[in-house]
């Protein structure tokens, strides 16, 4: 099935779907021994640092033979993809999705090259992603305004044909200094005035009852990057403190369960939220 599929297929049952960023085999392990137990479909996202980290085909190949060997129901995604050029390799390469994330560009000139975007991608029946507000970047100012407009998105999403949209409501990239507070009411709007799928980027240390009111009103899928990259780091650093083990092959699982329990929290933050109540 495709994703823009699933997406109908979730969005009519007001679910949720998990995407996560992964950065080696062995967090790309975590999330999907996750998404395995729990018998959740999973999105699986590069960045462009990770391609470059990984080597294009490589992190492609991983992604794609780790499902199969998984047996996970997964997509493969470019998370945040900056130029039509990174989205074309990516689509070439057999991606499933791609982000074009034009976010800071002009409201017009984010249409124009999301517009070539979607038209490229339809050659391949890919997904197409974009991005209409200010959620923050890594380093950015959290407080900056410019939250999606919901008149804005419907133009957006009529003028370029878009598939998916990240919308600005309150989440950021990172971890947060404060707790997040999403304006669900500016989201219930949004999900009004389109149909297109919405997209929460942000979602590392979003609580889980914020994530569920999100689901409740349109967003469907849910990004989770940072607190991954978290997790394995600072399990590593524990455990290296106190162990002289040099066989990575047994100090990286111990970070590997960690990402697992993790995603499993997650998958059961998004997954049918009506059985929960
Ligand atoms: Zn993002």
């Amino acid at each position: 099935m495709k994703l823009q599929e699933k997406f109908v297929e979730l969005r009519s049952k007001q679910q949720g779907i998990l995407a996560t960023n992964f950065y080696n085999f062995e967090t790309l392990e975590g999330v999907l021994c996750a998404a395995k137990s729990t018998n959740q479909p999973i999105i699986l996202q590069l960045t462009e640092s990770s391609i470059n980290y990984m080597g294009l085909p490589v992190a492609f190949s991983l992604a794609k033979s780790m499902l199969a060997h998984h047996g996970v129901e997964g997509w493969i995604h470019l998370d945040h993809g900056d130029s039509y050029e990174l989205v074309a390799q990516c689509l070439d390469m057999g991606f499933d999705s791609v982000m074009i994330d034009a976010s800071e560009q002009p409201f017009k000139d984010n249409i124009a090259i999301t517009s070539r975007v979607v038209k490229l991608a339809e050659n391949y029946g890919a997904n197409v992603e974009a991005e209409l507000g200010y959620i923050a970047k890594l380093g950015q100012d959290k407080d900056g305004s410019g939250f999606t407009q919901p008149e804005e998105a419907k133009q957006f999403v009529e003028a370029t044909g878009v598939n998916a949209l990240a919308v600005a409501i309150g989440t950021a990239h990172g971890f947060y200094d404060k707790e997040p507070k999403l304006d669900l009411g500016l989201l219930s709007k949004i999900s009004n005035a389109t149909e297109v799928t919405l997209v929460l980027h942000g979602g590392s240390g979003v609580p889980a009852e914020s994530l569920r009111q999100a689901i409740d009103r349109g967003i469907c899928k849910i990004n989770v990057a940072t607190e991954i990259k978290n997790i394995f780091m600072r399990t590593l650093k524990t455990k290296l403190a106190t162990n002289e083990e040099i066989d990575l092959r047994k100090v990286f699982p111990t970070a590997t369960d960690q990402v697992i329990e993790l995603v499993k929290g997650k998958l059961e933050i998004v997954r049918n939220i009506k059985d929960q109540r």
